[in-house]
């Protein structure tokens, strides 16, 4: 006979955080539509709603699969915030110390060096020498929020470079904070590590503040998606924008010229925590539209249905052997018959250039913002 184990803390602390979980009627079709189903890692959606809402102690290890895409809560019938749920999941798994052990590894590091991979805080700015970009702590209009993949990835720089060269061609009194940024605190917030978020957070608003920035412009989605989100809730008041929303304003006021025509087929990769999260789908379009000469071709499924790239929900940090969502997308992009793939957010960027050795495609992987500032600058 199996012994089910009530947890009555779970059931309240859950309950407290997403009292919508008791819509659940329990259909499955979370289950059947998340993307992972495709790579035979997929956690049981159903099963995971189930358990929180009867308090029954959840097999936590599953709720650590998901990519936080949201492509099952846009298509649940019940409207049932199935994100949040696995969140308030994460958070008992976490009191419980059953974190997985690589996300663990990646807490200790943002405390101690202010970035996931441990790498010195000193060289955060180095991708700046020689741009002139303005110390943000001089005070700033807009402040730019390089974030821990463009500030340190040597391939990921290149998105800052091209994003800080477009807004000083365009006249926007910008600056980075340089060695005094940190992590937002996503990967935190993803470890459901709450504590130790809301002491980042809070020193993180802090030192925006003293910027007397009004805008703060993100490069990653997910850096835009939890200033704009989580930050209001500890007092921020700053305004949130990604950086596609700043270039799409630019463009529109004709302080964007584009010299270089760029004769190729696009196809456009929708981030999920820009598309899905925050409904930003026309603005890279029209940046890519606006270079002449390119012809932007859409995948099977893009807008509110685009497929993850598997970066999300703290998954970039994890081990993910086997098929990828990121090889699957590689394919649907190949099918276009497009020989750019561009998006807009570093996580994508990192998986689509793996996908496509992997795949063994000869398809270029850009960002939005760096074919704009190459079309800016001529080539
Ligand atoms: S969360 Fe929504 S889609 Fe999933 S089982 Fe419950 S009602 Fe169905
Ligand atoms: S958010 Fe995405 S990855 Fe997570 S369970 Fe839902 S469909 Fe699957």
């Amino acid at each position: 006979m199996t012994t089910v184990s009530i947890n009555d803390e779970l059931w309240d602390r859950i309950n407290q955080a997403v009292a919508p979980m008791t819509l659940c009627y329990q259909c499955g079709v979370c289950t059947a539509i998340c993307p992972l189903s495709g790579t035979g890692k997929s956690p049981s959606v159903r099963k995971l709603l189930r358990s929180a809402q009867t308090g029954l102690v959840a097999s936590s290890s599953e709720a650590w699969l998901c990519t936080t895409c949201k492509l099952c809560e846009f298509t649940c019938p019940r409207g049932v915030p199935i994100v949040d749920v696995l969140h308030a999941l994460r958070t008992v798994g976490f009191s419980e110390r059953k974190v997985p052990p690589r996300l663990e590894e990646v807490l200790w590091k943002i405390y101690e060096s202010g970035n996931p991979w441990g790498e010195p805080k000193k060289t955060r700015a180095k991708w700046t020498e020689g741009l002139g970009v303005k110390e943000a702590l001089d005070g700033v209009d807009v402040l730019l929020y390089t974030g821990c993949a463009s500030s340190y990835d040597a391939r990921l720089q290149s998105i800052a470079k091209a994003v800080a060269s477009i807004l000083k061609a365009a006249g926007v009194n910008f600056g980075v904070l340089k060695t005094q940024e940190k992590c937002c605190g996503d990967a935190v917030y993803q470890s459901g590590e709450d504590a130790y978020l809301e002491e980042l957070v809070t020193e993180n608003i802090d030192t925006i503040r003293k910027t007397n920035a009004s805008v703060v412009v993100s490069i990653s989605p997910h850096c835009f998606n939890i200033f704009k989100t989580l930050y209001p809730k500890y007092g921020a008041d700053f305004r949130a924008v990604h950086y596609t929303q700043l270039l799409a304003d630019l463009l529109d006021s004709g302080k964007i010229k584009l010299a270089q025509p760029f004769e190729t087929a696009v196809t456009y990769h929708d981030p999920c925590y820009l598309s899905r999260y925050h409904g930003i789908q026309e603005e890279p379009r029209k940046l890519l539209e606006s270079i002449k000469g390119v012809k932007l071709l859409e995948m099977a499924n893009s807008g509110d249905n685009t497929l993850c790239c598997g970066g999300g929900g703290g998954r970039m940090f994890q081990e993910d052997a086997g098929e990828r969502l990121s090889n699957i997308r590689i394919r649907e992009a190949s099918e276009t018959g497009a020989h750019v793939l561009a998006t807009s957010c570093p996580y994508c960027i990192q998986n689509f250039e793996d996908g496509a050795k992997t795949e063994g495609k000869n398809m270029q992987v850009s960002d939005v913002a760096e074919l704009i500032a190459a079309s800016m600058r001529g080539g």
